[in-house]
């Protein structure tokens, strides 16, 4: 039988901690989360390895630390509503619930977005809402958002998403070319929109009207 429970540990300690990543609830939500109920059957012994893993559908669920970082540079507070582009696994959408109110999340594959779902019910989160569209596109009808939180990689900031956060909202997102990009903060402040480049990343491409076109 796996040792789950003490892998998880290193990866917090060392992956996620030891790379600076140390906000106490931030961190308290990677104890608390269950990474390899997330990861399909043949991969789940690799669950908490320091890499990205299949999901299906051509997809990914991103290392560790980068749903660390991510989760860290939003601030989230007990108080904000969350919109995640890009559920995937469900897996930052579940820690995201840990640390917010509401979040709702955007996945454009059916079927990770029901696999998703279910794994997500089954864990009794009640502030999470799958949704399965084209996430550039946002969802107005629930915003404003305090955060946003953007997993596939796109060639700019997509306009409804900006236009959906928050005043002094905070947005975090993957810009650049298809293979490799900048991991940005982006702030909504009177309006404009404050960038601040974090460090290099590669993700899966955005794929929508608002991000790049085509299929992937
Ligand atoms: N956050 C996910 C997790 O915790 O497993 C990892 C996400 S994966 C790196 C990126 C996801 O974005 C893929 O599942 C992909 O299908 C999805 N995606 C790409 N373009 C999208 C769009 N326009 N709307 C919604 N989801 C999209």
């Amino acid at each position: 039988m796996t040792d789950f429970k003490s892998l998880q540990e290193e990866m917090v300690t060392q992956q996620i901690m030891g790379r600076g990543v140390v906000t106490p609830r931030v961190i308290e939500a990677f104890r608390k989360v269950s990474r390899h109920l997330f990861i399909p059957e043949q991969f789940r012994s690799h669950a908490y390895n320091d890499h990205p893993l299949p999901i299906g559908e051509g997809q990914t669920i991103s290392q560790p630390y980068m749903v660390a970082l991510m989760t860290d540079l939003l601030d989230l507070t007990e108080e904000d509503k969350v919109l995640e582009i890009g559920t995937g696994s469900g897996y930052q959408a579940a820690i995201l619930a840990e640390l917010a109110k509401e979040v709702y999340t955007i996945e454009r594959h059916r079927a990770l977005a029901e696999r998703a779902k279910r794994i997500l019910q089954e864990l009794d989160y009640k502030n999470v809402k799958v949704l399965v569209g084209d996430g550039t596109k946002g969802r107005k009808e629930f915003s404003p958002y305090q955060k946003i939180i953007v997993t596939a990689s796109a060639p700019g900031v997509p306009q409804p998403l900006f236009e959906q956060l928050d005043e002094m909202g905070k947005l975090v997102i993957p810009v650049g070319g298809r293979w490799s990009q900048d991991l940005v903060l982006i702030q909504k402040k009177k309006g404009e929109m404050i960038s601040k480049p974090v460090c290099g990343c590669v993700f899966v491409p955005l794929i929508g009207e608002y991000g790049y076109g085509g299929s992937d």
